[in-house]
């Protein structure tokens, strides 16, 4: 029987963000990953300290923003690449009072930081009041991110391309098949409905949908937020997303889900454009929109890692962290985060 510290069970923000804090600390472990895309995968990887309908920053935007650059830096070091990429979210305002709301807040203490005070007029894109830039906005290079993740995982034997069967944990030898385990994590996103030991916890999915673009015209690099966000990842190819459906729970294209898209796109960008490609997946979210992390009340050496909600970079990657130290450290966690509070 093979020997491991820790298994991880799902491989999207949460699972890889967890297997980075192991490989960071010398620990040992196997990452279950079932070949399906995950949301995650398909997300935009915007990471965006300001919530851009009315402003407002969010709880823990400063520790997240801050903890990001660490632990990109730290992957760095194993994979040579950085897959920050530094183009600020830019939000178009729908009219003037927005402006007078931005530049209102732009003077508080928790968002001077955030809102830059001067505003911008975009040359390609329709934004007849102008534009605001969120700085210390960024976003992540998700398919390299995963891509050379995967290869990473996979090269150095950590990777096990399966489905995990929850029924088969052997409880009482700690072991799962052929491997021992001393703790094992859940990081399943949605499909933790599915997970008999976390079953009372309530994620509700809320499907996203978004779209490769084709077009032209491009002078300036930034992320443009109106109704949803557009960047360039490509010579004319551009993301743009994402919708958000907490009814719609098929794995479908929804047609009234492309056409939102396609009618936000045009109020933006004027001319002829052509989809390539439509993409969905399933954000785990939250009522009380935390994150839930923390350890099964009777298997102690079982955890969860789940309900990133909208924010998987910002949340995976802090909350990682948090995880591996409460289990490795002692170290409490909040009670706002914490699995407790649905039991
Ligand atoms: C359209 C869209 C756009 C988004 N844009 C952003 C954005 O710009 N910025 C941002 O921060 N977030 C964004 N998100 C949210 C982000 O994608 C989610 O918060 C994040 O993906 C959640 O990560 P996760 O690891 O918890 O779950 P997932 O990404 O769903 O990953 C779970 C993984 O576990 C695997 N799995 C589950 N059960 C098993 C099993 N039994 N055995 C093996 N494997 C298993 C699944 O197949 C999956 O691969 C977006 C989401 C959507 C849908």
């Amino acid at each position: 029987m093979e020997q491991v510290d820790y298994i991880i069970v799902g491989a999207g923000y949460a699972g890889i963000f967890f297997a980075h804090q192991l490989i960071k600390e010398k620990k040992s472990f196997k990452i279950f990953y079932d070949g399906s895309i995950s949301a995650s995968q398909i997300s935009a990887g915007v990471c965006n300290p300001v919530i851009l309908k009315r402003f407002n920053t969010f709880w823990k935007s400063r520790e997240q923003t801050d903890y990001l650059d660490i632990i990109f830096k730290e992957i760095e070091l194993y994979t040579s690449k950085n897959y920050l990429i530094n183009e600020n979210v830019v939000r178009i305002f729908h009219n003037d009072s927005e402006k007078v709301q931005w530049t209102k807040n732009a003077q508080k203490e928790d968002l001077k930081s955030y809102l830059s005070p001067d505003f911008i007029t975009l040359e390609w894109v329709e934004n007849p009041f102008g534009a605001g830039k969120v700085n210390q906005s960024r976003r992540v290079d998700v398919s390299n991110f995963f891509l050379d993740m995967f290869k990473y995982l996979e090269d150095n034997n950590y990777l096990i391309k399966e489905k995990f069967e929850h029924q088969i944990i052997n409880n009482e030898e700690n072991s799962y098949k052929n491997i021992a385990f001393k703790n094992l994590i859940f990081c399943e996103g949605v499909a933790s409905r599915k997970n008999p030991f976390f079953d009372r916890v309530p994620i509700q999915p809320n499907k996203g949908h978004c779209l490769k673009v084709k077009l032209t015209g491009r002078p300036d690099s930034y992320i443009i937020k109106k109704k949803h966000f557009l960047f360039g990842v490509g010579k004319d190819e551009y993301y743009y997303g994402g919708t958000y459906d907490r009814f719609d729970q098929t794995g479908d294209i929804n047609q009234n889900s492309v056409e939102e898209l396609k009618t936000g796109l045009m109020e933006i960008y004027i001319n002829d454009f052509e989809i390539q490609d439509v993409n969905i997946g399933f954000r785990a979210t939250v009522a009380d929109r935390r994150p839930i992390l923390g350890r099964h009340q009777e298997h102690t050496n079982l955890y969860i890692l789940n309900g990133l909600g909208a924010r998987g970079v910002y949340n995976g990657s802090y909350f990682s962290k948090v995880l591996f130290d409460f289990i490795e450290n002692g170290l409490k966690l909040e009670s706002e985060i914490d699995v407790k509070r649905f039991y």
